[in-house]
């Protein structure tokens, strides 16, 4: 978006409803924050949160076959025992009506949604650098001022809806996932296009093909995938779970993913390739992500990654019976797990269904939309259904679009026109008492999500507890300390094969224009949690802290 067109001083007629903290977001890390703001440190705070209900991203995405790629025990809040005891989820990977109705049980427990105004998008947030206050305007024309602002806002919000010609002109119903009507879709007789094979089309595609006359999927770039074997979980594992949640947290402490099972401690190279494809076989019959998990060196080594690709591939041509079809599905451009890797319900078996084609749009391109449906080079596809499985703008995109100014009015796209700085994915130069939650430069989309969620909100709240009992008004970071950040960012996603998928979304490399620039870190959970505590440990080294 650009900032040129909007003001970059605050507005001043409205009177402003004062606080002492305004957290933008109502999902897992806004509702956490809010607990811990306003019922440990005892705050005045208001959450703002554009749905009309609590969720975050599970609001937005309820695509069908919307489901977590975190084990269920995983996927849930830490700091509370009572909580833990008394949740139960029904199966391995939680659903997204699951998630929303475990978002709510929090929600309602801990009493949150009386500070939660929902419905409400904010539209600017300006730093008064005089009052020491963030003046938050809502595109309804409500404003509050807050010493401090935290931005709970999710990592992949911003949808992206590729901007294909004559879409305008399309005369069936088109849909992104990540803004799917509330009161669902029916593919009932109609003639489906699905755009996009990341995690959210091959969820999506085995769904939409059990009741669509027909589904055409547009591939772009071919995907790996493992099996999620969802399945209920067994009364002896909720027994198990239960008892076990000090050491169940203790593993998701110590992994770099924040996941609740451990990378095996071998090399991929140092077994036989005999071992090797047992291993391989055994970790795709338990499915999940845990598959990256066989071996410590698949996403440091190519010739490791190599042995791990190739048995993905192998299994992807002895699933899809069409040997084209396979050839197009197995025709992968990257290392495994360099993009997010998927797993999946029965999307290469999809394949086989006589109502299922594939396209691929890498050999044919996309040339527009017509009337009837989607045109390739090739030929043209009538449709009735187009949905877009095309991702988001992820990490910035939720960030740039809510026209923040900092001191001077700096627009933080000014500061991020050639990418995010920040330092420790916590805060921006420049942006005083302004928190990211998952902000690009944190682990973030790299770990399991609430794990990296409530190490970012415990620090927030102790830095916020720390600032009021020494009487310290502002803290931001030194320039310098955010481009050694910087770096170290850069560093460790060089030191793994991440950045050699370079048309992932991790570099921004998904939307036209955007900086490539690689924004979550990946130096792993553990070493991030040490680094974070040893700045605090120091002082807040990297940090002013001003009266
Ligand atoms: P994504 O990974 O960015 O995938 C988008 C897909 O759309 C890609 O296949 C992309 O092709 C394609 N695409 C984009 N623009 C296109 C265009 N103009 N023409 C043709 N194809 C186009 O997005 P996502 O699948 O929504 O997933 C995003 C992230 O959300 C995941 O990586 C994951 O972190 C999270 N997620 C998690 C779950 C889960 O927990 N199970 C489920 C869904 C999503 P290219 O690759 O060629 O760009």
């Amino acid at each position: 978006m650009s900032d040129h067109a909007t003001p970059t001083l605050a507005p001043v007629a409205a009177p402003a409803t004062e606080l002492d903290a305004l957290i933008v977001g109502a999902g897992f890390s806004g509702l956490y924050q809010l607990l811990s703001l306003r019922d440990r440190l005892g705050l005045s705070v208001q959450v703002l949160e554009a749905g009309d209900g609590v969720g975050g991203t599970w609001y937005w995405n309820r695509y069908p076959g919307a489901r977590c790629d975190s084990e269920s025990h995983s996927y849930m809040f830490y700091f509370s025992e009572e909580l833990l005891q008394e949740w139960e989820w029904s199966e391995r990977y939680p659903g997204q009506a699951e998630i929303m109705r475990y978002l709510n049980h929090v929600a309602d427990r801990f009493d949150l949604r009386r500070s939660i105004r929902f419905g409400t998008r904010v539209s600017a947030a300006h730093y008064d650098d005089a009052a020491n206050r963030w003046r938050v305007t809502t595109e309804s024309g409500q404003v509050w001022s807050a010493r401090y602002l935290i931005t709970a806002v999710g990592c992949l919000s911003t949808a992206n809806v590729p901007d294909i010609a004559g879409l305008n002109d399309f005369k069936g119903d088109w849909y992104h996932t990540g803004q799917w009507p509330h009161e669902g879709v029916d593919f009932t007789g109609k003639r489906v296009g699905l755009v996009g094979t990341g995690s959210t089309g091959i969820q999506a595609a085995p769904v939409i093909a059990e009741t669509a006359a027909h589904l055409t999927v547009f591939q772009r770039t071919a995907n790996y995938s493992m099996p999620a074997h969802n399945a209920p979980l067994t009364d002896e594992f909720k027994r198990y779970m239960k008892a076990h949640t000090a050491e169940i947290r203790g593993v998701m402490h110590s992994s770099p993913n924040g996941h609740s099972f451990s990378i095996r401690p071998r090399l991929a190279l140092d077994s036989s390739p005999e071992e090797r494809q047992a291993l391989y076989e055994a970790a795709w019959r338990k499915g999940g992500l845990e598959f990256r998990a066989t071996f410590q060196d698949l996403l440091v080594s190519k010739a490791a990654n190599d042995t791990a690709a190739e048995f993905i591939r192998a299994k992807i041509r002895s699933i899809v019976k069409d040997p084209a079809t396979a050839a197009v599905l197995s025709d992968i451009d990257h290392p495994f797990a360099a993009k997010r890797p998927p797993i999946d319900t029965h999307y290469f078996e999809t394949y086989n269904r006589d109502n299922v084609t594939l396209v691929d749009v890498r050999a044919a391109p996309i040339v527009c939309a017509t009337p009837e449906g989607i045109r390739t080079t090739e030929r043209d596809y009538p449709l009735d259904i187009l949905v877009f499985a095309t991702g988001f703008d992820a990490m910035t995109g939720p960030l740039m679009k809510m026209n923040i100014h900092g001191r001077d009015g700096l627009a933080l796209n000014e500061a991020w026109h050639a990418g995010p700085r920040s330092y420790l994915g916590l805060q921006v130069a420049g942006f005083p008492n302004l928190f990211t939650i998952t902000g690009p430069g944190s682990p973030s989309v790299l770990c399991n999500m609430p794990v990296a969620i409530e190490q970012h909100v415990d620090w927030i709240t102790d830095c916020i507890a720390h600032l009021r009992e020494n009487g310290i008004e502002r803290i931001e970071p030194r320039p310098e300390a955010a481009d050694q950040w910087v770096d170290k960012v850069n560093e460790a996603a060089n030191a793994t094969l991440l950045p050699q998928a370079s048309h992932s979304w991790y570099l921004g490399a998904n939307v036209p224009g955007k900086p490539r620039v690689f924004m979550p870190y990946a130096g792993g959970m553990p070493r991030y949690r040490a680094i974070c505590n040893e700045v605090v440990a120091k002082g807040y080294e990297g940090f002013v802290l001003s009266r």
